[in-house]
Parts: C-alpha cells; sequence; structure tokens
C-alpha cells in the first residue's frame, strides 16, 4: 500500500493515498536508519511500526530537526576521515620538511653572540667530564694548528680546540660557534696531511653549514619557536643544556653528513689533495671503534654507514 510520512514539530504520522492516518507516534523515540547509497530508509517507530521508503532527500528534508545533529556528522563521515587524513599529512610533512626548514632558518638566523655563548656552556659541561687537556707535544700541537689554519679560509672564524677524550675516543666535532674540537685519540691515528685536512675540512663544513644548531633546532623546536617569537633569553640556556647530549651522540643526518663529505672533498681537491685519503681514515676509524666495515647506529653509525661515506669520498676523487 502506498502511503506517506508527515512531520510536524512533536507527532509523526502516516496517511493512505487517501488521507487516512494510519498511524501517529511522538517524534522522541523514532529512529531513522542512515542513509547509505540508494538503500531503503527506514523510520522505526517506537511500537515496533516500520515506515520505509526510497526517498532519502525527502526523509533528511522532514526529519531535519528530528535527528539534524546526528545526521549531519554521519553524513560527513568522509569529511571527517578527509580532515584526519589532512591532519596527519600536515603533521608528516612539518615533521620532515616544515621541522627541518624552520631549523634551517632558525640556525641561519642565530647571532653569533648566541652561537657563542652556546660553545662556552657546552664546552664547560663537557670540559674536565669527557674531554681534558691534550697530551700531544709542542711539536704535534703545532703541526694540527697549522694545517688546520691551512685548511680555514681566511675570513672564517674557526679555531682548533685539542683535548684528550678517552672516554670518546677517536673524533672530531663542530661547535656552533667554529670552535672545532679534535681529540688525541683521533689525531693518533692519522698517517697523512691529507687525512686530518679532510677531517678538518669536512667539520669546517659542518660550521659553515650550521648543522649542530639545526640539530640543536629540531631537537627542541618548540623552544626555539617560543625563543624566537617572545625573545625569552632564558630559552636560551634549553639549547646549552641539550647541545653537550647531541655533540656525544655524533649523529647528524644523511643529508648533512653527505653535505659536508661533499664539501670535504671540493676543499681537498682545491688543495690538491686526495678526498679518498679522508675515506681511508674513517674506515680506520670504524675499525678501531667498532671492529667491522660498518658501526651500529650510534658513535660513527649515524647516517650513512662508513662505506657508503667512503665510496661517495673515493668517487668525489675523479670528479
Ligand atoms: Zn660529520
Amino acid at each position: 500500500v502506498a502511503s506517506r510520512l508527515l512531520a510536524d514539530e512533536t507527532a509523526l504520522s502516516v496517511v493512505d493515498e487517501s488521507g487516512a492516518v494510519l498511524a501517529n507516534v511522538p517524534r522522541l523515540g523514532t529512529k531513522v536508519s542512515s542513509r547509505l547509497g540508494a538503500l531503503q530508509r527506514r523510520v522505526i517507530f517506537p511500537g515496533q511500526g516500520i515506515f520505509e521508503t526510497g526517498d532519502n532527500d525527502a526523509i533528511d528534508a522532514l526529519l531535519h530537526g528530528h535527528s539534524g545533529w546526528l545526521h549531519r556528522i554521519e553524513a560527513s563521515w568522509p569529511a571527517i576521515i578527509a580532515s584526519l587524513l589532512g591532519a596527519a599529512a600536515a603533521a608528516a610533512w612539518f615533521f620532515f620538511y616544515g621541522a627541518p626548514m624552520t631549523a634551517a632558518a632558525l640556525a641561519r638566523a642565530t647571532p653569533p653572540q648566541l652561537a657563542r655563548f652556546m660553545t662556552t656552556e657546552a664546552l664547560s659541561t663537557l670540559d674536565g667530564r669527557v674531554l681534558h687537556p691534550t697530551k700531544l707535544s709542542q711539536i704535534q700541537r703545532q703541526h694540527f694548528l697549522s694545517r688546520f689554519a691551512a685548511m680555514a679560509e681566511p675570513h672564517k672564524a674557526y679555531r682548533l680546540l685539542l683535548r684528550d677524550a678517552p672516554l670518546i675516543g677517536p673524533n672530531a666535532f663542530a661547535l656552533p660557534d667554529g670552535r672545532i674540537v679534535l681529540t688525541d685519540q683521533l689525531a693518533a691515528m692519522v698517517r697523512s696531511d691529507a687525512e686530518i685536512d679532510g677531517v678538518f675540512a669536512h667539520e669546517m663544513a659542518h660550521v659553515d653549514r650550521v648543522h649542530v644548531l639545526q640539530r640543536v633546532y629540531q631537537t627542541s623546536l618548540v623552544p626555539a619557536a617560543i625563543a624566537f617569537v617572545t625573545g625569552d633569553a632564558t630559552q636560551v640556556s634549553h639549547f646549552a643544556s641539550i647541545l653537550p647530549g647531541i655533540l656525544l651522540q655524533s649523529a647528524y643526518s644523511r643529508q648533512f653528513e653527505q653535505e659536508a663529505d661533499d664539501d670535504a672533498a671540493a676543499t681537498l681537491r682545491r688543495h690538491g689533495e686526495d678526498p679518498g685519503k679522508l675515506a681511508d681514515l674513517l674506515e680506520r676509524m670504524t675499525q678501531a671503534l667498532c671492529h667491522s666495515q660498518d658501526c651500529e647506529p650510534g658513535w660513527l653509525g649515524g647516517h650513512p654507514p662508513t662505506s657508503v661515506r667512503a665510496t661517495r669520498l673515493r668517487g668525489a676523487k675523479a670528479r
């Protein structure tokens, strides 16, 4: 039997073709099945009666005041999923691109006095704990200092710090203001001038490309943003406090390490030296520290593995 559903503020009624009322029920307690494609909609009355129709738009219009908010949420589930996916994509974008871009912009905008302050604070944490006065002879010191000066561009404010570091072992690392630490343990492994020149060029590249500051800001982007937006100087001590940990971890991203290696290779070629020598030293360091061709993630074993870096450096010789 063809019938029609009518609604007023409080009640629903079903009438037949002649207009006779077949049923009259309060709207409260009436349920309507969800809209799903072209499926028949069911209006379920409190007394188990059911009205079925294929006219979805009419049902939605008729019952708008009845189940409007619920229906709107149900109807917008594709929109909800889309907005969740959108939020996830935005978060992923920020993690992979936005945060590094922000960190890079902050690093380049960091005033020299701030970089110097952070460096001094970090060194005061490390000195006496993991870094100790060098045990190199006066002649050795002079030799490394003069190699270092030869690799440095004249107008750049790099400074070489020689330190005994039995806990750290063979390593060199750059600090934000251009100070570069070379451990006695690495100095002892160096077999040629080209090798140590390569180390210096590599660390100078990390300074030039503000890699350390970028890592500091990536690690603490929120405090960094607060500091730059509010000019709150107390946040600076936060960066200074995480810097030693970052230096000891010594794990740069694959991109940073590759950039520093490529820059070092270019510098070495300019000096008429073979970038492959730096590869030799890296391999020797890795062998000494990890007793294999590549280290586990950590020390030298961040990204990229030594074997990958060595191959690239040796390739740079020909380029
Ligand atoms: Zn490096």
